[in-house]
């Protein structure tokens, strides 16, 4: 049976008072959250701020991206060894919207891929989780081309660090199409894809694919989480806008369970 879980990417939002508040209402709502595992994801600069108020409270925290450098000449860039100071139990990798961001810069998809597993590879090196955004633009939805995009990253970390990794680190299906439009996936078209995603673990190893969280992430609000997350392959959800609000992102929460 797989722990059901729901992360909350505060993306660029937030500040000293308003993540108070927000990290207030998370924690005076703790007793709820038993038997999941719940993360959130603020900014960099207020990890401190989160790690103070969540340590020992049972709800995780990590940041929105790391480098796939070591160290050095990377300015603005985090190591992963810096987020381990911060104690952070996950990180995610391959957003979509890092991915545009990088997209600008012309980089194509194979080689944002590539930078993906690097940095998969790096945080599972440190001890920190990655959970790792896949997911197809609408123009790829549209052409049916959703599986291949999903198999290349996929393949690229399974061949980067061997399949038994992935028992250390979650996948989050976020269709771009999906994120931050207010458009959700139909849940039977989420579990199609995660039971793809599923099965392609488990042609390398049955018990691996098994116990993989499969995190949904696109427009998920608490009207309605309860039929995606209730779908055979969907074992929580990566919320964005919808966990910037305390009593809503619990809302979500309570339908995974
Ligand atoms: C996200 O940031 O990963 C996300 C899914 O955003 P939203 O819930 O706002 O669509």
């Amino acid at each position: 049976m797989r722990k059901p879980m729901v992360a909350g990417n505060w993306k660029m939002n937030g500040n000293f008072a308003s993540n108070e508040t927000l990290l207030a209402g998370l924690i005076a709502q703790t007793e709820k959250l038993r038997g999941l595992d719940v993360a959130v994801f603020p900014p960099a600069v207020y990890l401190q701020q989160a790690k103070e108020a969540l340590q020992g409270t049972g709800i995780d925290w990590g940041t929105q991206n790391l480098s796939q450098f070591e160290q050095g000449a990377y300015t603005g860039e985090l190591s992963a060894v810096m987020l381990k100071d911060f104690a952070c139990r996950y990180v995610l990798i391959g957003h979509s919207e890092r991915r545009c961001l990088y997209a600008e810069l012309d980089l194509d998809q194979h080689v944002l891929d590539k930078i993906c597993g690097e940095k998969y590879s790096m945080a599972l090196k440190t001890g920190i989780s990655p959970i790792l955004c896949i997911g197809e633009s609408l123009v790829e939805y549209e052409a049916g081309q959703t599986e291949e995009i999903i198999a290349h990253l996929l393949d690229i970390v399974i061949a980067e660090q061997g399949v038994k990794a992935l028992s250390n680190a979650v996948l989050a299906y976020e269709p771009v199409w999906a994120i931050g439009t207010g458009k959700t996936a139909t849940p039977d078209w989420a579990q199609s894809v995660h039971e793809f995603m599923r099965k392609r673990v488990a042609k390398h190893d049955q018990a691996t694919a098994e116990s993989l969280q499969i995190l949904y992430g696109g427009s998920v609000k608490g009207d309605n989480a309860a039929p995606l997350f209730s779908m055979a392959d969907i074992d929580g959800g990566l919320i964005g806008g919808a966990s910037l609000d305390a009593d809503e992102f619990i809302n979500i929460c309570l339908a995974a369970l």
